[in-house]
């Protein structure tokens, strides 16, 4: 199938967060204020300001070691988005498919009842979607339908200096992964 897809090689991200960073930035979302819950992870969760997050995993191996597992969260863009199908019925034009690229786009001008938002947050298996209060409308990572369209790499592959964050037509991605 064409289109373009990610890959996120978790093995080299070294959990940096530029690519959190650098979604917040081209995508003009305001800092998100945080707290010290015991974890390098911050913020807590996505959020209608936070489409991208590094999820940190911590734990503590045998030898008192600390293990660091690290996993940049983000919409997976799906082939058969349950999102978009969810929203043609509760919120129609809320969610479209790119059909050149396969991008899972949302238009925050269609607004949405709670519940509407709380069917189309429900079917997604990766728990993406997010309300926001602002627009009364849905949000969440775009794919960067902007840069990708001009030719450019996603903001948050463009920053990643490890190699995690690939992104290219689907074909070359699946060799790759
Ligand atoms: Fe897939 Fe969820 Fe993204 Fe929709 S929001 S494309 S269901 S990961
Ligand atoms: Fe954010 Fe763009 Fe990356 Fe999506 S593709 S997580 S919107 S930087
Ligand atoms: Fe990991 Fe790359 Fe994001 Fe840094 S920029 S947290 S290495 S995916």
């Amino acid at each position: 199938m064409a289109g373009k897809s990610f890959f996120i090689d978790t093995t080299k991200c070294t959990g940096c967060r530029g690519c959190q960073a650098a979604c917040k930035q081209w995508n003009q979302n305001p800092g998100t204020k945080t707290t010290q819950r015991g974890t390098y992870q911050n913020p807590a969760d996505l959020s209608a300001a936070t489409f991208k997050l590094v999820r940190f995993s911590e734990e503590t191996a045998a030898s008192g070691e600390p293990r660091w597992y690290f996993f940049p969260d983000q919409c997976r863009h799906c082939l058969y988005p349950l999102c978009k199908m969810e929203a043609d019925k509760k919120a129609p034009g809320a969610v479209t498919l790119d059909t050149k690229t396969r991008a899972v786009i949302f238009d925050p001008a269609v607004k949405m009842s709670p519940e509407a938002f709380k069917g189309i947050r429900e079917i997604c298996p990766f728990d993406i979607p997010r309300h926001d209060a602002k627009t009364g409308g849905m949000s969440k990572c775009t794919m960067c339908f902007d840069r990708i369209s001009a030719g450019l790499l996603p903001a948050c592959v463009k920053s990643c200096p490890t190699g995690t964050m690939n992104f290219g037509d689907r074909d070359a991605i699946l060799k790759m992964a």
